[in-house]
């Protein structure tokens, strides 16, 4: 794709191996957030392209060279995919960071993930072994590890590389065909891919790719009935319109949902290693992460000493063009930067003193959607800024007076994706480890993105199922059961 985001896949869908435009023959503008212009152009995809997209993906599986090929074979295919994505790591990046807005090293960071997906999942593709099972004399019975069929991709703009590295690397490893419906804010790096995976020889309609508006392509997806299994990252309003649609066709689904992640910072802990990943965590990609680190919960004791210490990094923090390369690029467009202006000035309203603030690079566009970091606290436990995902570079900070209440205000949202616990004392990192509602927890340390090995998801409001991993791969498959009777 060149720098004006033009390609042959600009304004088209990919169905069966080819780029096609989409039934209506509408396209929507992609915006760069930085700037707020229009650069490119995608397909306003609907319901007609979805079905054309999960036919070709049924026919791929069914009886397509992509149904018959082993499985070393697909997972060479998906290798060899990563390396072309790495060959073109560079224009992409470059890509991803116009789109999103984020700045470029984050952009080259997700982009490696992204490869680094399909080199994980392509090495793990003929690695799903079933078992034997000791059953009655006479009989022997077996499992079998078989892809659902196809399936149906639905992800969000903040990590569009990333996200769909792990979601339909792992699916495509273990034999689906899919159909993916990128978020319309952003996917041209996704759209590059595409062709990219053609140029490697994927099979016709391994992958299909229908860009559109949620509520239509995304809706038609979601509801159609030859879909065989769905994986969902975005809010979990949209996650539960799309798990009803999976109920109502009896198909399952993954939900990777928001979070209210806690750094959790223990008076023993080293705060030379803890307080420049309590920063990172909340800053990278502007906040507009799942598993942002966006409280941090402080032992009383400490309080004032971290407080004071993240002010003064807040203040050196700088917003600015994904190009300049600064520590935040803008937010993905003018609705989400109005909801985080809107929690910060409710916050100033009822009286959260507002601890520091960054800036915003004096010579960034105007029309681009830019918020400064801000650092507030103390921020009682329930208030909205503490319990509520506001996906933006905004860091509520949370006195506690011992284990026991940092675990039960760590716990007091209705999310549970990530945490950071930073204590020396290694009963109490078990003992925090076991007791917080969350699918990931680092101990003296944190990992907002990345972890391609680490299994990944959430409870409650965060969502069920696990990506990435192992763990991942196995979402994308079921279980047969196969008893001989031999006599
Ligand atoms: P969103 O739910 O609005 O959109 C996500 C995707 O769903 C987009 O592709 C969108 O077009 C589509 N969509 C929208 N309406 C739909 C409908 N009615 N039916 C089917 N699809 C529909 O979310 P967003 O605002 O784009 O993303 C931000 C959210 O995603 C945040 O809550 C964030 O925490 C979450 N997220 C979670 C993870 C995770 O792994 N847990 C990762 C990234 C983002």
């Amino acid at each position: 794709m060149s720098e004006t985001g033009r390609s042959e896949s600009s304004g088209r869908c990919l169905i069966g191996g080819r780029w096609v435009p989409p039934a209506s023959g509408e396209t929507l503008p992609v915006i760069c957030p930085s700037d707020g212009r229009a650069f490119a152009e995608i397909a306003s995809g609907g319901a007609a392209d979805i079905d054309a997209a999960v036919k070709a993906a049924r026919r791929a599986r069914e009886s397509g060279a992509w149904g018959r090929l082993p499985a070393f074979e697909r997972g060479r295919l998906l290798m060899r995919l990563g390396e072309a994505i790495l060959d073109h790591a560079e224009e992409l990046a470059a890509l991803e960071s116009r789109d999103t807005g984020k700045p470029l090293r984050q952009g080259r960071a997700d982009i490696r993930a992204c490869a680094r997906y399909f080199e994980y999942y392509g090495g793990a593709a003929d690695k799903l072994h079933g078992d034997t099972i000791p059953f009655l004399e006479g009989y022997t019975a077996a499992t079998f590890w078989e892809p659902h069929g196809v399936t149906a991709h639905i992800i969000p703009w903040n990590y569009p590389a990333q996200i769909f590295g792990r979601s339909v690397g792992a699916a495509l490893a273990a034999g689906n065909a899919c159909v993916l419906k990128p978020a319309e804010d952003a996917c041209l790096s996704l759209l590059r891919i595409g062709e990219l995976a053609l140029e490697t020889g994927l099979p016709e309609g391994a992958l299909n790719i229908v860009p559109g508006l949620g509520e239509e392509a995304g809706a038609a997806l979601a509801a159609h009935p030859g879909i065989d299994f769905i994986s969902f990252t975005g809010s979990p309003e949209t996650g539960t319109a799309v798990q009803a649609a999976a109920a109502r066709n009896h198909v399952g689904c993954t939900l990777e949902l928001g979070g209210k992640s806690p750094q959790i910072l223990f008076a023993d802990a080293d705060l030379e290693a803890a307080l420049p990943v309590v920063v990172a965590a909340i800053v990278q990609n502007a906040g507009q992460t799942c598993s942002a680190g966006s409280r941090v919960l402080i032992e009383r004791g400490i309080y004032e000493e971290v407080t004071d210490r993240l002010a003064i990094r807040f203040r050196e923090l700088v917003a600015g063009p994904h190009d300049r390369d600064l520590d935040l690029g803008a937010l993905i467009n003018r609705t989400q930067m109005e909801r985080v202006r809107g929690y910060l000035e409710e916050a100033r309203a009822r009286g959260i003193p507002v601890l520091a603030e960054g800036r915003i690079a004096e010579d960034a566009p105007a029309g681009g959607y830019y918020v400064a970091p801000v650092l507030l606290g103390p921020v009682p436990p329930e208030e909205r800024l503490a319990c509520e995902e506001v996906f933006g570079p905004v860091l509520a900070c949370l006195p506690f007076a011992d284990e026991a209440e940092a675990l039960a205000i760590a716990n007091a949202t209705p999310y549970g994706l990530v945490a950071g616990v930073w204590t020396r004392d290694g009963g109490r990192q078990l003992r925090m480890a076991h007791g917080i509602r969350a699918g990931q927890v680092f101990l003296n340390g944190y990992g907002a993105g990345g972890g391609i090995e680490l299994p990944f998801g959430g409870v409650g409001r965060s969502g069920h199922g696990r990506e990435k991993g192992f763990a991942g791969l196995y979402e994308f498959v079921r279980l047969k059961t196969v008893v001989w009777n031999h006599g």
